[in-house]
């Protein structure tokens, strides 16, 4: 018999076993069974408070005592009772017998070993005590003893205490023990080996990738694991025998972390939170809740912790196979597997009970399908973990390969942008190129236009020679080249004698065709390119001849004279006689008013020609 035998006591509670009332004690004949002998159907109970010590235990008579029944005594919290059985020896040798009680969570139990009705041992045990305290280092409580031949032996054993009050009790010869015991720690070495491993396996995963679920599945089975040690009572015997108080806390702490574990390792192989929200909320819920009960362990009354837990249990487990099996039918491949994985620890605890419930019989212990079922889901669950990190890996690679095929798509468009770009900024540059060009062309031709002009302003329109303005300013220019050169300038004045009678004989267009006829012939007579004629006011003329003497300016005023007075002039069909009068003025400029001076003198000597006859050339000499 196992201690877990009380996690499983719902079970068999729905098992209503009818209790029935001998009044005459059955009483063990031992034999040679090879095998160990569970003692359940010697077993009769009284409550405690019918008798408070051995000796009024050994008074009672039988009326007070019943069958122990598993619904009396394998609940959560009874009150104190007696059990006794009673052995004996038909054989005519001694045999060695050992009992066995395999519930290491019993608070108390005395053992009183009575024959003759005499207390010839009384022992002492329970994980009240500190385990060095007890009698043959084993999980289990043990007691050794002799039976004569042809003797009683009663015992007589009170149980007190909170936990499961499960009485497993056996009879084995030392050889049955030993091989008991040899089995039974290969099996639990076995199982809390593997849990282990994968434990530590899942921790240090956790550690090194710092995946979440490998974490919370670490917990979970880490807790588990420690909870079977707990159980089978390895952990008190190596873990903490000097701590009997953390003995009695372990169970109500280690199962809601177990749950609390759970939870959150369901939240993420179910992927709830992505496929569904309220499930998720759930499961933290349940978390929070499961975290509180561990932590409030210590404070809470043994028998009520453990029962709140086993509903908790009961709760949790169903919640967790729904919502697994809702996800597996809405067809996600990990909530199948979860569900297959959780249907193995079902069926192994469904087994267990049935068989506490007397359903089944099989040649195993009772709790090894609830183990078996436990290691499967454990390792199975390993499993489904590995292929959910590996799905996640594989999600990973391909929201990078995604990732690297955007950001390529992304390097190609901003290229092609660039190109674009390039492209058009080499429209727009020879687009502004041509606007500039054409620019440059109107600019040009306005240019040629101003000095058109320009020009023009210069010209006398009549005429088509430099005008009186155009003159002032030749001068003055030509009188500062002849300061800084020191070369010598001449102006000729120019008028036309007797012109006022040409207009009133032929008319005024007359006089106008005469006035152009004598410009174009002034231009065509003077050779140098820095000579200027310049129509100086009515029909006068300005001549400046750069550069020249007064012999040269009279040679070119002589000429011009002579030209003119030889010129054909016909005016409708009348030939016109004309003639002009010249006054010269030559010198270097000295000062800035030089040239007005020049100016002045030239008109002095034309006067001096008009006086003298009209039709020559004067120079203009300086008064004596
Ligand atoms: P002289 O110079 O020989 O003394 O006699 P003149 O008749 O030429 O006398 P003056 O110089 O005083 O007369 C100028 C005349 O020239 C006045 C006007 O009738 C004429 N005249 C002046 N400017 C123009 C012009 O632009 N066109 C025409 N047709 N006649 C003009
Ligand atoms: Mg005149
Ligand atoms: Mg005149």
């Amino acid at each position: 018999m196992d201690p877990m035998k009380h996690l499983s006591f719902i079970f068999i509670c729905f098992a209503l076993l009818f209790s029935f009332h001998a009044r005459a004690e059955t009483i063990l004949a031992v034999g040679d069974e090879g095998i160990a002998l569970e003692l359940a159907p010697w077993l009769y109970y009284a409550p405690a408070k019918k008798a408070g010590n051995i000796d009024a235990v050994k008074k009672l008579d039988a009326r007070h005592w019943q069958r122990l029944t598993p619904t009396y005594n394998n609940r959560i919290g009874v009150a104190a009772f007696w059990v006794k059985f009673s052995i004996y020896n038909p054989k005519r040798h001694q045999i060695d017998r050992i009992l066995s009680l395999a519930n290491p969570h019993i608070d108390l139990a005395s053992l009183y070993h009575v024959v003759n009705g005499e207390v010839i041992d009384r022992i002492i045990m329970g994980d009240s005590l500190p385990f060095t305290e007890s009698l043959i280092i084993n999980n289990n409580f043990i007691y050794t003893f002799q039976l004569e031949p042809n003797v009683l032996h009663t015992f007589y054993l009170k149980i007190e205490t909170q936990g499961s009050a499960s009485l497993p009790l056996s009879l084995s010869s030392p050889n049955s023990f030993a091989k008991d015991v040899e089995t039974s720690s290969l099996s639990n070495g076995f199982q809390l080996g593997a849990l282990t491993a994968i434990g530590l396996f899942s921790l240090f995963i956790a550690i090194t990738s710092g995946s979440f679920s490998y974490s919370y599945y670490a917990g979970y089975v880490l807790s588990v694991t420690l909870l079977v040690a707990t159980l089978h009572g390895y952990a008190f015997r190596f873990i903490w025998p000097q701590w009997p108080l953390l003995q009695q806390y372990m169970i109500p702490f280690l199962i809601p972390m177990a749950i609390f574990f759970a939870l959150l390792f369901t939240e993420k192989i179910l992927q709830l939170k992505h496929h569904n929200l309220p499930m998720l909320r759930l499961c933290r819920y349940g978390a929070g809740f499961s975290i509180l009960l561990a932590l409030l362990a210590p404070f809470l009354n043994y028998s009520l912790s453990l029962y709140v837990n086993i509903i908790t249990v009961l709760v949790v487990t169903t919640l967790m196979m729904v919502m697994a099996l809702i996800q597996a039918f809405k067809g996600h491949k990990l909530a199948k597997l979860y569900t297959l994985a959780w249907s193995g620890m079902l069926v192994g605890s469904f087994v267990t009970s049935a068989m506490y419930l007397g359903l089944v019989d099989l040649p195993i212990s009772h709790l090894t399908p609830l183990m078996l079922g436990l290691l499967f889901e454990i390792i199975f669950m390993a499993a489904v973990l590995a292929i959910r990190y590996n799905d996640e890996r594989k999600a990973k690679l391909k929201t990078q390969q995604e990732a690297a095929i955007q950001a390529q798509r992304s390097r190609e468009a901003w290229e092609h942008a660039q190109r674009v770009e390039a492209r058009s900024n080499e429209k727009l540059e020879s687009m502004v190129q041509e606007r500039t060009l054409e620019l440059e062309i109107a600019l040009r031709e306005l240019n040629e236009a101003n000095q058109k002009l320009t020009e023009q302003a210069t010209v006398d329109s009549l005429t088509g020679v430099k005008n009186r303005a155009a003159f002032d300013k030749r001068l003055l220019a030509e009188g500062r080249l002849s300061r800084r050169q020191q070369t010598p300038m001449a102006l000729l004045m120019l008028d036309i004698d007797r012109f006022k009678s040409i207009n009133d004989n032929y008319g005024h267009l007359a006089g106008d065709q005469a006035l152009r006829l004598i410009a174009q012939t002034l231009k065509e007579q003077l050779k140098r390119p820095g000579d200027l004629v310049s129509r100086y006011g009515g029909e006068e003329f300005a001549i400046i001849l750069p550069n020249t003497g007064e012999e040269g300016a009279m040679q070119v005023a002589e000429l011009i004279r002579q030209t003119i007075s030889e010129l054909p002039i016909s005016w409708k069909k009348h030939s016109i006689p004309l003639t002009i009068s010249i006054g010269v003025s030559a010198e270097i400029i000295e000062r800035d008013q030089d040239p007005t001076k020049l100016l002045e003198q030239a008109d002095k000597a034309l006067y001096r020609a008009k006086n003298e006859g009209r039709n020559r050339v004067m120079v203009y000499s300086q008064p004596l």
